[in-house]
């Protein structure tokens, strides 16, 4: 899950914060002051800033700069004046987004969300299983064998990626229909017919013999990385 880096020196409500986020699934780190907010930037690279501006030690427009001189992560400002806001969009620092406390959480939370949906994309572009010659990149949902696209359907392609991204472990069909075919009200045997096609189409790509049956469980992805 990301990693959300909490610049704030008022305790109570960073703790807060961290709170909502953790509550969100997101993983927290906390500074209090802007020296501590730098070092942790450095040593932790969280996926976003929250960074509020009045800081002791180093204030917040500092700590953006220096973010700023090394990273293009996201930065949500937090400010108590609003007329902040324009003095720092006039400077063209770059942060994501701006919100003036208080800050609600509902507001903050969907705030963080919007950003990292943004920011996210760069970094599931790389998320590529490679299985031999196969590739199945679940961000643009092609699939390569060899280099060359394979046409599959959407259930089919389901299928694959949750096979491909645990090679060598036997899945059983039942795994395979919750996460190929949620929606369906077909039957687990379903899973048997699309496994059917998937290998047909494979094997006319090139990738033959990859997928292999486990008897009375299911099916599972040659594991070709050991
Ligand atoms: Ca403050």
């Amino acid at each position: 899950m990301a990693l959300v880096l909490v610049v704030e020196d008022e305790l109570t409500l960073a703790q807060t914060i961290e709170l909502y986020l953790k509550q969100a699934s997101y993983r927290t780190e906390r500074a209090g002051d802007g020296k501590r907010a730098l070092e942790l930037f450095r040593a932790a690279r969280p996926d976003l800033v929250i960074l509020d501006l009045g800081l002791p030690e180093l204030d917040g427009l500092e700590v953006l700069k220096a973010i700023r001189a090394e990273s293009d992560v996201p930065v949500i400002i937090l400010t108590a004046r609003a007329e902040e806001i324009d003095e720092l969009l006039g400077l063209g620092l770059g942060a994501d987004d701006y919100l003036v406390k208080p800050v609600g959480a509902r507001k903050l939370m969907a705030r963080v969300q919007a950003v990292l949906r943004r920011s996210l994309p760069a970094q599931h572009a790389r998320a590529v299983h490679r299985i031999g010659a196969l590739e199945v990149d679940a961000y643009s949902m092609v699939v390569r064998v060899g280099g060359r696209p394979v046409d599959l359907t959407p259930t089919e392609f389901r299928l694959l990626h949750h096979l491909a991204s645990t090679p060598g472990r036997a899945i059983s069909r039942n795994e395979l229909y919750e996460a190929a075919l949620p929606e369906s009200d077909a039957y687990e045997r379903a899973v048997d017919t699309h496994l059917a096609n998937l290998r047909r189409k494979l094997g006319g790509a090139g990738a033959d013999g990859l997928i292999e049956t486990v008897r009375g469980i299911g099916y599972r992805l040659a594991d070709l990385t050991v």
